[in-house]
């Protein structure tokens, strides 16, 4: 199952998600995407910290209708709450 993150759900107002096989591919591709289109040269481990405890993994296709499902969804309790 692959790894995904929205920029969304660390709180900032962009639709990108990055997707890998692994936490560390989402991270690279979460810093790529942060420099190229929000001018970050680099995530503040902060940040960093922020994006990592969001990953999660990637459900099926219906979940991007409401946010999260309620049963399978691996939502780190620090992140965004989640709501349809
Ligand atoms: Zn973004």
């Amino acid at each position: 199952m692959s790894k995904v993150v929205k920029c969304r759900e660390v709180g900032v107002d962009c639709d990108f998600e990055a997707r890998g096989e692994t936490e560390q591919e989402v991270l690279q591709k979460c810093a790529e995407h942060a420099k190229n289109d929000h001018g970050m040269n680099e995530i503040p481990p902060e940040l960093a910290a922020k994006v990592k405890s969001a990953i999660h993994d990637e459900l099926r296709r219906l979940e991007d209708a409401c946010g999260f499902a309620d049963i399978g969804a691996t939502v780190n309790a620090t992140g965004p709450t989640p709501h349809c």
